[in-house]
């Protein structure tokens, strides 16, 4: 079977292994697999394995594949960049929302939730190391951001999400995770409300789940390479 690359319960034992060496409770890692441009089926398929929780990066495609999928008890993550006129759906069709990284989304997608519903979970992306092409806040920026957030009732602050420069060497990667951390810590003093550090890819996870990645989001190694 060479369909998805890292089986689940393969890529569990992974996770399962990390923990243990890094005496961290299995629980207090989520696994989130990300399946943008992957086949709904795709996601049927680790679904009926158990994998719960998905991600997603673009709407339109999300909402193609959500609509296949209206039987399965998944639950949605948005982890790409947020136009302004795609708020409504993404709030309204989304569990989570990974990727608020300016002010002028937070009212919008707060607007947007239905109050029926509960609370939009919301990470703010962080560009921990100011990269000039990726998008992300400022880390100077983000207690800003999470203060207009704690205001509003449609929305739940559950902590941040980073992807830092690729890194081959483990023990580069560490050294960052380890730095995002440290940022995140000194943030849950001012939040006490955050439980969420999303970090940690097919090629990182292990590092980041030792630096304390709360929730680790995987594509490629789950389901395979990704269709262009
Ligand atoms: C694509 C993507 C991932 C998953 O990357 P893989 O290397 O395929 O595991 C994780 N996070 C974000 C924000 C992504 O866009």
């Amino acid at each position: 079977m060479n369909r998805i690359a890292f089986t689940l319960e393969d890529l569990q034992l992974e996770i399962a292994k990390t923990c243990a060496k890094g005496q961290i409770f299995q629980e207090n890692v989520r696994l989130i697999a990300v399946s943008k441009r992957q086949s709904a089926q795709k996601v049927r398929q680790l679904a009926n394995q158990g994998q719960i929780e998905f991600a997603e990066n673009q709407l339109q495609e999300a909402q193609d594949k959500m609509a296949q999928l209206t039987d399965l008890k998944a639950k949605w993550h948005f982890i790409g960049a947020i136009q302004s006129r795609k708020c409504k759906a993404i709030a309204q069709q989304f569990d989570w929302v990974q990727s608020v990284d300016r002010e002028k989304l937070i009212a919008k997608l707060n607007d947007a939730r239905n109050s029926e519903q509960p609370p939009l979970n919301v990470c703010i992306q962080v560009n921990y190391f100011n990269e000039p092409q990726k998008s992300g806040a400022k880390p100077l920026e983000v207690q800003k951001l999470a203060n207009i957030i704690i205001n509003m009732p449609n929305l739940k602050l559950r902590g941040i999400m980073v992807l830092p420069p690729k890194q081959s060497e483990f023990s580069k990667q560490k050294q960052q995770f380890d730095e995002i951390n440290d940022f995140y810590e000194n943030l849950k003093l001012t939040y006490p409300q955050m439980d969420t550090l999303s970090m940690g890819m097919s090629s990182d996870f292990e590092a980041a789940i030792l630096s304390g990645s709360t929730m680790i989001r995987v594509g490629t190694s789950l389901f395979g390479a990704r269709q262009d």
